[in-house]
């Protein structure tokens, strides 16, 4: 997050990706997630996979037959066995430092090249073998592209239907009877952190040429895909998705990443919280306590307790209508991840006190759930808040702290969900509003305690949708 001291344009950090081509980005803010082992198909399997997939997907959807890439015209390369050269078409040789670390689809030449060195080995044993075959679905996303001679005003939409098109496929191995190609839940939330270790570094503008996505906008695409088909993703030429990716508007907030010290951070997310909460419910009263403190000890004393929606870090009492914190577990999540980490943390606990004032349940999994999605909904409005005392905006990389913050939470004891589901209501909220968190999350049962606060007892919320803004990242 940033504090508004002055707006200088800063020049967006120059994008080194090529267009089509995918990177690993390195210094990843984000815990590495487990490597899932259900997935296992080799590359030629995953790549007959998906052509199989798009032979059957593609004549429904765009009303066309699949023209398949030849084995042939598929090259694995490497430092000594260079791929062939797309600028002229394949005529010659591709310096080797120009796709170290890539993979990439030719519309010149329609051939898929990747690194079998650098980029291949990595990706299998950071995030495993189905990340491997999400780099393949979204090349041949470019090659389904070209067939259908689709060319948006920015590459980024290329991009982001490429990603769509990945969950797409995604969906069709999730249900797949082919004993080749199957996917685990696991498996889903490991490409998660794939996907955010593929992000574009934060800074770069998303109008930029080769620019891929943030973090949150792959993600985004990518769950698109995996929920809505390949129509979903066909249907982004008439109704592009929002691209949140944006540069640094401040030099202060480019010199220190965009991150605040936790004691900065706090009282603005609290103040922020409060107005948003305040202004979007009446029933909400806004006295929510935030406490740092043993919260081992705060959720065994509260027969209430939520036992963190996302962590066991951070908690609610609704008895109390308190959230304790774990100062150092914050802390370390601030600084491993990013400020807006403990931000979601807190948001999302707060969260909790808002649903309790409106009479829902936040002890069960779905109560969870709809807390993750509350935070996302406050998330798009940072920065639109009235009476705060200090005005607050989202940088560049926030959007992304909140993904990794959603990836790594864990559930232990407690169902929190996959790190899929987590990330899908947080979108659904941000890009939905509040009311779309709460009518799926259950009331409070008639039997259960209240807890100082009416029960308002209708499905309704009596939430205000504030309407969805676009938020300036
Ligand atoms: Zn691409």
């Amino acid at each position: 997050m940033t504090k508004r001291r002055f707006r200088k344009f800063v020049a967006a950090l120059a994008a080194t990706t090529l267009t089509g081509m995918l990177t690993l980005a390195t210094g990843v803010g984000v815990a590495q997630a487990e490597v899932g082992k259900t997935y296992d198909a080799s590359v030629d399997q995953t790549i007959a996979d998906i052509q199989s997939y798009w032979a059957k997907t593609m004549p429904s959807v765009y009303g066309t037959q699949y023209e398949a890439i030849p084995t042939d015209r598929v090259f694995p390369y490497s430092e000594s066995n260079p791929p062939p050269n797309c600028d002229d078409g394949g005529q010659t040789k591709a310096p080797y430092q120009d796709v170290a670390g890539n993979a990439f689809y030719c519309s010149n030449g329609d051939f898929v090249a990747y690194d079998e060195q650098g980029l291949i080995p990595k990706l299998r044993s950071q995030y495993g073998e189905f990340a491997v075959g999400l780099v393949f679905a979204h090349e041949l996303g470019h090659a389904i592209q070209a067939r259908v001679n689709y060319s948006p005003s920015a590459s980024v939409l290329l991009e982001q239907q490429a990603d769509c098109f990945a969950g797409a496929w995604a969906q069709h191995v999730a249900t797949s009877t082919d004993e080749n190609v199957h996917l685990s839940k696991d498996d889903l939330d490991t490409a998660l952190a794939g996907l955010l270790a593929l992000r574009d570094p934060s800074g770069i503008d998303g109008s930029q040429d080769g620019a891929h996505g943030n973090g949150f906008d792959r993600v985004s695409a990518f769950q698109d895909g995996y929920e809505g088909g390949a129509q979903a993703c066909a249907d982004y030429q008439n109704n592009p998705p929002t691209v949140t990716e944006s540069g640094y508007t401040s030099q202060s907030d480019y010199q220190n990443g965009g991150d605040l010290s936790v004691q900065e951070l706090l009282p603005i997310v609290t103040d922020s919280l409060k107005s948003y909460w305040t202004n979007a419910t009446t029933k909400f009263s806004g006295a929510t306590k935030l406490v740092s403190g043993d919260v081992a000890r705060a959720a065994a004393s509260c027969p209430t307790a939520d036992q963190g929606a996302l962590d066991d870090a951070v908690v609610y009492c609704a008895a109390t209508d308190t959230i304790t914190y774990d100062a150092a577990r914050v802390a370390k999540e601030h600084d491993s991840i990013g400020d807006f980490a403990p931000a979601v943390l807190i948001a999302t606990e707060y969260a909790a006190s808002v649903q309790q004032s409106l009479g829902r349940d936040v002890q069960s999994a779905a109560g969870r759930s709809a807390s993750v999605c509350l935070a996302g909904a406050w998330t798009a409005n940072v920065g639109n808040e009235s009476g705060t005392a200090t005005s607050s905006s989202l940088s560049p990389g926030d959007l992304d702290e909140a993904i990794a913050a959603l990836v790594a939470s864990r559930s232990g004891n407690v169902d929190r969900g996959s790190a899929f589901d987590r990330v899908a209501s947080f979108r659904k909220g941000f890009h939905n509003g509040p009311s779309a968190c709460v009518q799926s999350s259950p009331a409070k049962s008639a039997g259960q305690k209240s807890t100082g606060q009416k029960s308002s007892g209708s499905p309704t919320t009596g939430a205000k949708a504030p309407g969805h803004k676009t938020t300036q990242v």
